[in-house]
């Protein structure tokens, strides 16, 4: 699926120093093919790989971060404005307020309409009606009643009656005498385009001029999903597009392409058949949703914040000149404690959190370390060279542990010394390295 070639094509950055023009491209070559088979369109694709491009060769001196997230950070906040960047809601204006509902047969319609009323009602404290206008099967006007009558909601059908527009503006008069103060109308869809059905919906728009003329889409239709609400949008000019079926294993190509292409934000996801399966729609989240990466984006997004550069300059130098000692040391892990508590951290890292599930990280890792340091004279600190047995000794009785700890500090201390100076890098971005992975 496009998570996990997205994944892929981001792999190939991983492991790199620092992203030049050349890996920058390869890897969006991929991006790009994986796009494509989510069934965007080729343009969109084109796009936005362009300027991804643009802005992971102009951070490139700025970042201190492993060039690998960087991309992920910088694929995901494209992502996320392409699919319409902030939360956009449903416009409830208007006494009442009229919601019409558009869209192909089988695209969730009628029951979006229940979802619908059901959030308003229970959490916009409205009292909705539900319109029944999909006049050509009896079938339909039926199951708008059984969803009416699941979520305690009154449902407005006409027996015999053919004409849509008369019905529609027949529920706003019932709705206006009765205290509704939404009106919610399902309509009906052709399998396909057709001039009948887009003439229908139109007179209907045109009567009862909505506040909120809704688009609903079967999010697995790819591909033809855009060109159904193009040809929806130019008759229409709807005000929002409802992604129903995202709760299977859905490729999340149209919500990628419908926004670019009639530029109408996307306002919910339909993500099962219960009327409770509704959901606001968090463009960075769906960002989140295709890319498969859990938390990973916060995580990059903390560590930048917390990462002060000119403390990491002046520690470059102190390892040139092979004066890092464990001051410096003491100072890395309080940047690092900054972030959150270990467990926090590990489980924002794809994958660690369910790996890990079961393994008892402490709270602080880094207790008897900072105990140790603390124990040291500024003198052992600045040389740990100077440390012998009877130091040691007394450096593990005044920090409550054993030699053994002691010694493997040391050790693990002198090794990434070594590390850090043939390196050369940013030592914050080394001590992220290692105990990140
Ligand atoms: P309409 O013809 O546009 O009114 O579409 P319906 O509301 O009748 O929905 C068509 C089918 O899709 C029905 O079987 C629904 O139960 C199903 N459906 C609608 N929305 C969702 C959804 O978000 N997830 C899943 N899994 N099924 C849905
Ligand atoms: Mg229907």
């Amino acid at each position: 699926n496009l998570s996990e070639k997205l994944d892929k094509a981001l792999h190939i950055l991983k492991g790199h120093g620092k992203i030049t023009e050349v890996n920058v491209a390869d890897t969006l070559k991929e991006v790009r093919r994986a796009l494509l088979d989510a069934d965007v369109n080729f343009k969109i694709a084109k796009d936005f790989t362009t300027k991804v491009k643009e802005k992971a060769i102009g951070e490139n001196v700025l970042t201190t971060l492993q060039p690998g997230q960087l991309m992920v950070k910088l694929v995901k906040d494209e992502l996320t404005e392409l699919m319409g960047g902030d939360v956009s809601g449903i416009n409830l204006s208007g006494n009442p307020t009229i919601i019409l509902m558009s869209g192909l047969q089988g695209s969730g319609k009628t029951t979006f309409s229940g979802k619908l009323a059901n959030y308003l009602k229970t959490k916009k404290n409205k009292k909705p009606l539900l319109v029944a206008c999909d006049i050509y099967r009896p079938a339909a006007i039926n199951q708008l009643h059984v969803v009416g009558e699941q979520i305690g909601v009154e449902v407005y059908s006409e027996e015999g009656n053919k004409n849509a527009v008369e019905i529609a503006q027949n529920a706003i008069k019932h709705a206006k005498a009765n205290g509704f103060n939404v009106v919610i109308v399902d309509t009906a869809g052709r399998l396909a385009i057709d001039e009948e059905m887009m003439n229908e919906i139109a007179n209907v728009h045109k009567a009862i001029e909505p506040n909120e003329t809704l688009f609903v889409v079967d999010s697995m239709t790819g591909q033809d999903a855009v060109n159904t609400a193009k040809a929806f949008n130019d008759r229409l000019d709807f005000d929002g597009v409802i992604l129903t079926k995202l709760d299977g294993d859905t490729r999340g190509g149209a919500a990628i392409s419908i926004k670019s292409v009639v530029n109408k934000p996307i306002k919910f996801i339909g993500t099962g058949e219960k009327m409770e399966a509704i959901d606001v729609f968090y463009p960075s989240r769906m960002a989140d949703r295709i890319l498969g990466m859990g938390d990973v984006v916060s995580l990059v997004e903390r560590a930048q914040e917390q990462y002060d550069e000119e403390e990491a300059r002046k520690l470059q130098k102190k390892i040139a000149k092979n004066e890092f000692g464990f001051d410096d040391f003491l100072a890395q892990i309080q940047q690092v404690k900054k972030m959150g508590n270990m467990k926090d951290l590990v489980g924002m890292i794809p994958g660690a959190g369910k790996a890990l599930k079961d393994v008892e990280i402490e709270d602080d890792a880094f207790k008897h370390i900072e105990a140790i340091i603390y124990s040291m004279t500024p003198g052992e600190r600045s040389k740990p060279a100077t440390i012998d047995v009877k130091r040691k000794n007394r450096i593990a009785k005044g920090s409550g542990t054993s030699i053994q700890q002691v010694n493997q500090l040391l050790k693990q201390f002198e090794q990434m010394s070594k590390m850090m100076k043939m390196m050369q890098g940013g030592a914050g971005k080394n001590l992220m390295r290692m105990m990140g992975g």
